[in-house]
């Protein structure tokens, strides 16, 4: 049995804030109300960051989208959002431009779309040079049967938000909250319906504790509704409607575009095209899914649907189930609104104050994105009377205003020096870990062990793995080949390539040969829940099924 006894928090210890739920909003709302000075306790049952924030399309964007649904005010928070993150996480967030191709007799106009995007540029500033290259490539690409109209426009994308995560986890550790993974709320405590603690369980050792508490933010995703069931509240509905969104992951094709490409599937719906990870992301579906967020996968219907969209949008692609590296798919947390379509439900997020349900003290996030999580997060601070001033990030190494490129340059030249290791293997370490690669490099440093690549397909070090061990509160092989140091995502490698991992993190981490079997389990056992290799039973559904088509 693993535990990290020096994580865990005593029981009768008293906090200020409980956060349930280490998704990007649950350690947002840590870090911003443990850096406003709160004592808080932040609980994940599983590890962070395994939810449906590693399950997303990883794009930071204003939402061109929610112009169409005229809600100008959510698109001004996101492109606020997308350039704060722009600046402050510059080797996790990008600029990424985006090539726009719409059927010229489809349902939108040359000229509004034209307008809206010229009021999207207004509103967010414009990035990235729009590149004639990437126009013409798209052009020739694209299905020649049909007439397009292609525009370009802005956006960013952060590949890893468990990075992202991760490092948000750490300045929350370092703001003195108290932070466990695998740990369940179980409970909320009340006295004449005021919050006074909760109880929870370690789900490492089994043991229960209890700690008193003025507020708890249920900041469980799509769990919220049923953890706040679990926890004796009573509510009239739902606080969430799931909708799941599953993607494809392709590796370059004929034909594969230069830029990000925004279009529609075939039967008209939004469909993304994203060059991720040396691969193509590609996405998305809405199915509505009340079942267990946790045991998400994505139908064989769904994945029919995404790769003939994708060769309906490429024919050169020609790509077969068997291209298919994985599919994975993710819970969207959307307020509960049986009567709409999922694609006409808001993305704004909420905070569903629980006072009316004899629960005073206790707030449930609902909705959300990625791109704007840090701001939920002040609004969380705000409404429990904290601080709401913008955490700053703890080590800038890279500085934006320089050109991040030769920012990059110089501080992956400096990693490389300290480290004695390619200049590979340094910038692969400075764009994951920023700041901190530094003292990674000094790890590596070390010892040789340490400065081997974790298998032959990437660049990315032992010292990497072992410093989520040592310091980003990784508990199993998973948490760091799935989530602190994501090379398990990279669909080149392969079951070797993550054995090979496997036995040089053991040996540098100083396993037994049992711990290492066991690892070796669980991490496959885990992988093969959420990557999923589509199975012959795909090639049953040739056209798209019609409950993902938008109303
Ligand atoms: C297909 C898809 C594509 C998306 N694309 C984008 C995009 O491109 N850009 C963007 O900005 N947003 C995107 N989103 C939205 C975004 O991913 C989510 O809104 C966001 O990740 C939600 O984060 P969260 O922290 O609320 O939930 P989660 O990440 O799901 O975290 C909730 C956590 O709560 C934990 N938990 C549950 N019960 C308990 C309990 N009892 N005790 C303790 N912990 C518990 C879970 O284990 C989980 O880790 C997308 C979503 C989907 C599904």
């Amino acid at each position: 049995m693993r535990s990290s006894p020096h994580l865990r928090p005593l029981p009768g210890d008293e906090f200020d804030v409980v956060v349930a739920g280490g998704g990007i909003n649950g350690v947002a709302i840590a870090r911003q109300c443990a850096s406003a000075g709160a004592r808080v306790l932040l609980l994940e049952q599983h590890d962070f960051c395994s939810g449906t924030t590693s399950r997303s399309t990883r794009i930071i964007h204003g939402g061109l989208r929610y112009l169409e649904h005229g809600d100008l005010a959510l698109v001004r928070e996101s492109l606020r959002e997308r350039e704060r993150l722009l600046c402050q996480w510059p080797h996790l967030v990008r600029p990424l431009q985006f090539l726009l191709a719409l059927p010229r007799n489809g349902a939108h106009r040359a000229l509004t779309v034209r307008a809206g995007l010229w009021l999207y540029r207004r509103l967010g500033g414009a990035r990235t040079q729009s590149s004639a290259a990437s126009f013409r490539n798209l052009e020739e690409a694209l299905d020649h049967s049909r007439r397009w109209a292609l525009f370009s426009y802005d956006d960013a994308q952060c590949e890893f938000p468990e990075r992202l995560v991760a490092e948000w986890l750490q300045d929350a550790v370092r703001a003195g909250a108290v932070t466990r993974n695998y740990t369940r709320l179980l409970d909320v405590t009340r006295s004449g319906g005021t919050v006074i603690g909760i109880r929870a369980r370690d789900l490492l050792t089994g043991e229960e504790f209890a700690v008193a508490c003025k507020w708890v933010i249920n900041a469980t995703g799509p769990w919220a509704s049923r953890v706040a069931s679990d926890c004796g509240i009573a509510l009239d509905q739902p606080l969430i409607g799931g909708v799941r969104g599953s993607h494809i992951v392709v590796p370059r094709f004929n034909g594969a575009p230069l830029s990000a490409v925004y279009s529609e599937a075939q039967d008209g719906r939004p469909f993304f095209v994203v060059p991720w990870n040396g691969q193509f992301l590609v996405g998305t579906t809405e199915v509505r899914d009340d079942g267990d967020p946790a045991t998400t996968q994505p139908g064989d219907g769904e994945i029919a649907y995404l790769l003939a969209s994708l060769n309906a949008l490429f024919p050169d692609a020609g790509l077969g189930h068997d291209d298919i590296l994985y599919a994975f798919a993710g819970v969207r947390p959307l307020p509960y609104v049986p009567e709409l379509a999922p694609s006409a439900i808001t993305r704004r997020e909420f905070l569903h104050d629980h006072a009316s349900e004899g629960a005073r003290g206790m707030l449930s996030v609902i909705g959300g994105k990625l791109t704007t999580a840090a701001s939920l997060a002040r609004q969380c601070a705000r409404r429990i009377g904290l601080r709401a001033a913008d955490p700053q990030p703890a080590m800038i190494a890279l500085h934006p205003a320089d050109g991040i490129e030769s920012s990059l340059r110089q501080w992956s030249h400096q990693v490389a020096m300290v480290a004695g290791i390619s200049a590979e293997s340094a910038r692969a370490m400075a764009e994951w870990h920023g700041g901190r690669a530094l003292c990674i490099a000094r790890l590596a440093g070390r010892d040789r062990r340490m400065r081997a690549t974790l298998c032959p397909h990437t660049p990315h070090l032992v010292a990497e793995a072992v410093n989520a061990f040592e310091h980003e509160q990784a508990i199993t092989a998973a948490d760091v080949l799935l989530r602190r140091v994501p090379v398990g995502l990279n669909g080149t490698c392969d079951d070797d390539c993550m054995h090979t991992a496997l036995e040089r993190l053991g040996a540098a981490m100083g396993w037994g040969e049992e711990r290492l079997d066991d690892e070796t389990a669980d991490f496959f056992a885990e992988r093969d829940r959420f990557l999923v290799k589509p199975g012959p039973g795909a090639r049953a559904y040739p056209r798209p099924v019609p409950d993902h088509r938008a109303a």
